[in-house]
């Protein structure tokens, strides 16, 4: 394996770094000011993130994401994993490059599966960051962790679908700028077990289509993104909605979640990495009880520790994408899933020490840390709890040794 970056990934690193110190840290707060400001949170993405997205996409620093050397930067995910870390030490910064979930799924789903039509309607304006998009998979009423019990459902009636269902968790679904989900449902379910799904593109405007309310996460609205529930009434959606075709959703469903759930631990490790830089500077200016807060023993194992998380959650990341890019997301699914388990529970105790070395501070609204650790946990549960994730890898660990088995 060798996991030494390519010219291109050292001088996009350069940029990227460069242009996070100048544009993106210092408009955290005045992100977070322009939303206080406007009498529905809601009602529009703070000015400032235009901005910055159109300063992004004149430095050629967009849709790094994308694999598809036409239609993004034609990186491998060996490639893109230093650059997403470097997004994700900011909670605005992937958008800013156009590289925020779940619009990257999406439009890697429109990518490979969606027709001309499909790609012109939708895709496009998902490249310009024009549009927003959604996912709605996840339903109130079923564990969704096991994707086979969706419930909702996708009826074909003459050159129409008819969507109807209830779905929650449908991230990026309060943006204004929101206009199309990809509503996985079933359309048969008579067929066999992964072929009773589909997905299909249901336009947020259609007839039938409510959004119920946002959630909170923690306490925190995400706004304008957001998540949000919705239910779909009786939604009639024209036949060449359809994603490759019925029965393919699970299909559809294994592909999206591959790259996105490597995209996400790799801002898990930017995250943590601008957590244990933030302690390490915070630590050496404060005293305490007569000396350096720094000099306490305690804190310097937590330092200590937090690098050794960092560096070995990193590597697995790497060789999960090395896997993904030499033998296929297939092959490589046991250190997906590893990666998957490793990465939010490593955020989450580096971040968490460096909330108790700040004091006070770190659970306030004056630094990230609290955003991010909300942030971090929450992905112990997004695409698929760490539960699922363990059991697959110990599925698979131990069909190796199938043989010894009683066979009972
Ligand atoms: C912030 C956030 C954003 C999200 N964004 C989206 C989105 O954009 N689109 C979307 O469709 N969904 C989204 N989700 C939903 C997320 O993917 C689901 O919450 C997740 O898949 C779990 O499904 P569930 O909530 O129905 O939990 P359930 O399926 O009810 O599972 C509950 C718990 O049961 C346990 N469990 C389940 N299976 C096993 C097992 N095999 N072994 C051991 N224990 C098990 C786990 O502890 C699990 O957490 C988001 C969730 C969050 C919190």
């Amino acid at each position: 394996m060798n996991f030494s970056y390519s010219e291109k990934t050292i001088e996009l690193q350069q940029k990227l770094t460069a242009f996070m110190d100048e544009f993106v840290y210092p408009n955290e707060k005045i992100f977070d000011e322009q939303l206080n400001a406007q009498e529905n949170r809601w009602a529009q993405n703070p000015p400032i993130m235009e901005e910055l997205k159109a300063k992004a996409r004149e430095k050629g620093l967009w849709n790094l994401f994308l694999p598809d050397s036409e239609l993004g930067a034609g990186l491998t995910n060996i490639e893109y994993a230093p650059l997403c870390e470097i997004m994700g030490r900011s909670l605005i910064g992937p958008e800013v490059f156009n590289c925020n979930a779940p619009d990257t799924g999406n439009m890697e789903v429109l990518v490979r599966y969606g027709t001309q039509a499909q790609k012109k309607q939708w895709l496009e304006p998902l490249l310009d960051g024009e549009i927003r998009s959604c996912f709605a998979m996840t339903e109130p009423d079923v564990a969704s962790s096991d994707a086979t019990n969706i419930e909702s459902s996708i009826i074909s009636d003459g050159d129409a679908y008819i969507v109807n269902g209830r779905k929650w968790w449908t991230s990026g679904a309060g943006d204004p700028r929101c206009k199309v989900a990809i509503f996985m449902g079933k359309n048969d379910p008579n067929a066999a077990q992964y072929e009773q799904q589909s997905m299909i593109l249901v336009p947020l405007d259609t007839p039938g289509v409510k959004i119920e309310r946002m959630l909170s996460v923690f306490g925190y609205d995400h706004a304008p993104h957001g998540h949000a529930e919705i239910t779909f009434d009786n939604v009639r959606v024209p036949a060449e909605n359809m994603l490759w075709g019925e029965g393919k959703g699970f299909a559809i469903a294994q592909g999206r979640l591959g790259p996105g759930r490597i995209h996400h631990c790799m801002r898990l490790i930017g995250a943590a990495e601008r957590a244990l830089e933030e302690m390490c500077i915070r630590v050496q200016q404060r005293t305490a009880f007569g000396k350096s807060i720094a000099e306490q023993g305690v804190i310097r194992e937590w330092i200590a520790e937090s690098r050794i998380d960092i560096e070995q959650a990193r590597l697995l990341t790497l060789k999960a994408a090395y896997m993904m890019d030499t033998v296929g997301n297939k092959e490589a699914r046991a250190e997906i899933a590893m990666i998957k388990v490793t990465a939010p529970n490593m955020a989450l105790r580096v971040i968490d020490r460096a909330i108790q070395a700040f004091g006070g501070a770190g659970v306030s609204g004056d630094y990230t840390l609290a955003a991010q650790w909300a942030n971090s946990r929450t992905l112990r549960l997004a695409d698929g709890p760490d539960e699922v994730h363990r059991n697959q890898i110990a599925r698979l660990e131990l069909k190796k040794y199938a043989a010894h088995g009683k066979g009972n």
